[in-house]
């Protein structure tokens, strides 16, 4: 795995793919490069797709190319139209456009019908009535060669019309298919035989009941992009072997434009898993929300969790593309939406765990204006005003009633530096019934307005504050990674459920803000100084009642914790 930091793609070597695209362009064999996002309308877009949106369309840009959005909706059973709108959103969210190019494989059920019936012209293709379990045991094994089936060998006259009454719902599901006629004996499985086309008595979300038959992938995927004149047909190393099939479709119906197939390594990131499957799984059993869970890896999770497109497209600039399989580590993930907002998120204070202080010295009915700077780095940000009062809020773990030498926070006795304030020295405590601290006396140094003293008297500690009749409340959701194990759909016999994070999600309430902090928007990250990258939850917060999410905490914890083990 590469380990540079953030570069683009213009400084970069070009990936295998992206050399073949530069040498057909050059070459003047495709001068404009055609790619395509294919995905099956069965569910949210996870980050594994925004590996290959980011290379599809990536290309597409980079070489003046196209760049279609294509539904792969062949399977009605399982397919809505709720994933159709997700899926464009999130395509677009990342920044990507596929102009007038929007793509349905449903719209090419007339031709691929016609198709299928020529590849039966050409006794290339046959209707078995054998079940699917009979189907599979005569496929054979990868050491084993299949066996023909017995109707291998129907005339021309009788697979077409078994095929047309397949096609006018005259048989049941299940009772036929039609299947390519190819060598039950190939060492490729794919190519035994494959079924081109299976009776599903489903509507379909774009066709409704006009048809009763559906085409196999392995048939719709070559010719569509035949039809929409791919030129590079970029697939997931899976598709290796299926390769054959798809060169052998577009040979046996000699067609006029010959996509090629490259295949490349999927996207594998620790501590998640990827397959659309396991993800509906979660949010069918409630152990997340919803598919835009901020905790799960799909797009609009991310996106609701506060990861930002540019973080996205750099990782995946980042990652590569390769040919061999490996697995990326989830901190590299988590370090490019950090390295990111180190950039552009304003810098703001909040307080997760408050404890009262009463400034003893301050004047009761005085608030004064202090200027902060929003990100200390880049000047050109701006600064923003934020009102300090007798009584603020700190954050509880600032305070220790015992603390050792080197606690550069506040204990008795001890003076701080508040963060663009003044610096404060505890003078005393109030603790509850329970021994919990409760309140802090402090006094304040006048002279230290805007965090230095005029005498030279250093302090090492500087902490966060709010003032408390100020202070806007809120919840804030701290989150974590959804699993605590790096592969957790590593070993078959164990559920993957069963390594569920139990502290992915941590709702901490009655937190105390800064004033700006109740006016942000929806999707606007900041950084809470000192504590990470936040942003206010689209879905969870209302008017008065902000709910704030983590994105990412300021350094890598799980990094540091592996370290320690
Ligand atoms: P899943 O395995 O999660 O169900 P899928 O491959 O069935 O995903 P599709 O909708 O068919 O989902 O995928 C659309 C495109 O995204 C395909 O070209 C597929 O190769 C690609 N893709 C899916 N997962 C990954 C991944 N982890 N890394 C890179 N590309 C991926
Ligand atoms: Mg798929």
């Amino acid at each position: 795995m590469s380990t540079t930091s953030g570069s683009t793609s213009a400084d970069k070597p070009l990936d295998f793919i992206r050399q073949i695209v530069d040498q057909d362009q050059k070459s003047g064999k495709h001068p404009t490069p055609v790619t395509r996002f294919p995905p099956e309308p069965n569910g949210f877009l996870h980050i594994g797709h925004a590996k290959s949106i980011c290379l599809n369309f990536g290309i597409s840009n980079e070489f003046g190319g196209r760049c279609h959005l294509r539904f792969d909706d062949t399977n009605p059973s399982k397919e809505e139209i709720e994933y159709v709108e997700s899926i464009k959103q999130d395509v677009k969210w990342l920044g990507f456009d596929w102009q007038d190019n929007l793509f349905f494989a449903s719209d090419y059920f007339d031709k691929l019908y016609e198709f299928a019936e020529q590849l039966i012209k050409r006794g290339k293709a046959y209707v078995c009535d054998l079940s699917a379990e009979e189907i599979r045991r005569y496929r054979g094994t990868l050491t084993e060669p299949g066996t023909d089936s017995p109707y291998r060998n129907r005339s021309e006259e009788e697979n077409l019309e078994l095929f047309r009454k397949m096609k006018d719902g005259v048989f049941a599901d299940g009772s036929r298919v039609l299947r390519a006629k190819i060598d039950m004996s190939s060492t490729a499985i794919v190519m035994r035989d494959p079924v081109l086309y299976r009776i599903l008595k489903t509507s379909h979300h774009r066709t409704g009941d006009k048809w009763c038959i559906y085409p196999m992938y392995d048939f719709t995927h070559c010719l569509s992009d035949m039809l929409e004149q791919i030129s590079h047909s970029l697939c997931t190393l899976e598709f290796q072997d299926n390769r054959l099939l798809y060169d052998w479709v577009l040979d046996s119906l000699e067609t006029p434009c010959h996509p090629r197939q490259i295949e490349f390594a999927r996207l594998n990131l620790t501590y998640t898993v990827m397959s659309k499957r396991k993800l509906l799984q979660l949010v069918e059993e409630n152990h997340v929300e919803s598919w835009d869970d901020p905790r799960m890896l799909t797009i609009s999770g991310l996106r609701r969790r506060g990861y930002t497109p540019r973080s996205i497209r750099n990782f995946c600039n980042l990652i590569g593309i390769g040919k061999k399989q490996s697995w990326i580590d989830m901190g590299v993930l988590e370090n490019a939406v950090r390295d990111d907002l180190n950039e552009t998120a304003p810098r703001v204070m909040g307080v997760i765990e408050p404890l009262k202080v009463v400034i003893d010295n301050y004047p009761e009915d005085q608030t004064e204006e202090i200027s902060a700077q929003n990100h200390p780095q880049k000047p050109e940000l701006g600064s923003r005003s934020l009102p300090f009062s007798r009584e603020l809020y700190i954050e509880k773990n600032d305070f220790m009633e015992d603390p050792p030498r080197k606690f550069f926070r506040l204990g008795p006795g001890r003076e701080v530096r508040l963060r663009y304030g003044y610096y404060i020295t505890c003078v005393s405590y109030e603790k509850d019934a329970d021994g919990k601290v409760t309140l802090l006396h402090c006094t304040y140094d006048p002279e230290t307005r805007g965090g230095s003293s005029p005498d030279g008297r250093k302090v090492k500690g500087t902490i966060h504050w709010v003032s408390a009749k100020h202070a806007v409340d809120g919840d804030i959701h701290l989150y974590d990674r959804l699993f605590n194990v790096e592969h957790p759909d590593a070993d078959k016999e164990v559920d993957f459920k069963s390594h569920l994070n139990p502290h992915s999600r941590d709702i901490v309430t009655g937190c105390k803000l800064e004033p700006s902090l109740g006016s942000i928007d929806a999707g606007v990250q900041v950084q809470f100084e000192r504590q990470g990258y936040f942003c206010l939850d689209s879905v969870l917060s209302g008017p008065g009642k902000p709910v704030f999410n983590r994105v990412v905490t300021l350094r890598d914890s799980w990094a540091r914790m592996n370290k320690q083990t």
